[in-house]
């Protein structure tokens, strides 16, 4: 039998190694003096972007760039057209966008701040950071700074949860070329440990607003729903409700264990949120659980929605839209979301 390898995998021991991650990266960011841990977190991604695709976003073609935004929002409005703006993202994408990781030497100027941000808008992926980019107001030349110190050191402590990622890609060949999730797919292993060490920021910078709330929801993507093709789950206005029809299903016990609180399946980052209402923004405090390189984009999305949130890691990758052959169980550290009560 074929062993599955998975870009990531976590272990008992992960949110131990990642606290102190955070706390060792916080507390060596002290010298660069930003106005809190979200401009933090800002000036590293910033930095390790331009890092990974600063060479690419000075070659993208602007009429490129215009063309695959131009695209992504359209699919953001009809999702009914799909399929047809996917494989024309996806050509585009992997024509134009995927290139090897070339090192970048050049400065990081506003300027060139704006052609990373065409770039990232370019790919789709990163809508719900962007706004923190284009607002970000801190001397960007301690953006690169910062990340060169995250560079030498995230490998220490969250290397072990990806050194199967360089082996995986290389065992699915090709995969999602031409596809429009491409880009996605092929993630570098310092963007699977930004979202790591950006989730347990975006947990420190959120938790008080998020004890205030009245209202608690879980959110659980659908590969947690055991026999998903057959769910029974009914549709409401923040997501799918399980209708408990499978006792082995993962969701069925998350949804019976915390039946005192919300609990809904959400298909796609994208569609989360969408009828959110004004009370929702008054009372609700999320606790998203998703896999890795959707934490910093799910975690801002849902506080630009002003709803705070806390985050679980999947412990794995699960679903096969993007990453295996066949759906597995999505699980969670099930200790992990109980702390969030
Ligand atoms: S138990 Fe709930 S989530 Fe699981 S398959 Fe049934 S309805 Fe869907």
């Amino acid at each position: 039998m074929d062993k599955t390898f998975f870009p990531y995998k976590l272990d008992s021991d992960y949110y131990r190694n990642v606290k102190s991650f955070g706390d060792d990266f916080l507390e060596y960011s002290r010298k660069y003096h930003f106005k809190d841990d979200e401009e933090t977190l800002e000036a590293l991604c910033i930095g390790v972007y331009w890092y990974l695709y600063g060479t690419t976003s000075l070659d993208l073609n602007s009429n490129i760039h215009q063309a695959l935004a131009n695209l992504a929002e359209y699919r953001r409005a009809f999702p009914e057209d799909k399929i047809f703006i996917d494989e024309l993202r996806g050509k585009l994408l992997t024509k134009f966008l995927l290139k090897p990781f070339k090192k970048n030497n050049e400065k990081l100027s506003k300027d060139n701040l704006e052609l990373l941000i065409n770039f990232l808008e370019a790919t789709g992926d990163y809508m719900d950071q962007i706004p923190h980019f284009r607002s970000f107001e801190h001397d960007l030349d301690d953006c690169p700074s910062l990340t060169k110190w995250f560079c030498e050191n995230s490998e220490k402590y969250l290397g072990e949860y990806t050194c199967n990622l360089d082996e995986y890609l290389e065992n699915n060949g090709n995969s999602h070329l031409m596809e429009e999730d491409v880009i996605f797919y092929h993630g570098h292993e310092l963007e699977y440990h930004l979202n790591m060490l950006g989730a347990e920021i975006m947990n420190r910078i959120f938790k008080e607003e998020y004890d205030k709330r009245t209202r608690k929801a879980i959110i659980l993507p659908s590969c947690m729903n055991a026999n998903n093709k057959n769910c029974r789950a009914k549709e409401e206005r923040l997501g799918q409700v399980c209708t408990f029809c499978n006792p082995n299903c993962n969701v069925y016990k998350i949804s019976r264990e915390y039946s005192e609180h919300e609990v809904y399946i959400v298909s796609h980052e994208s569609t989360a949120f969408k009828k959110a209402k004004k009370e929702d923004q008054e009372e609700l405090g999320i606790i998203g659980i998703t896999c890795v390189l959707n934490l910093i984009s799910g975690g801002w999305k849902a506080s630009n929605m002003k709803i705070p949130p806390q985050c679980v890691l999947l412990e794995h990758v699960a679903c096969k839209k993007h990453w295996l052959k066949e759906d597995l169980y999505g699980k969670i550290n099930e200790n992990e979301l109980k702390l969030k009560f």
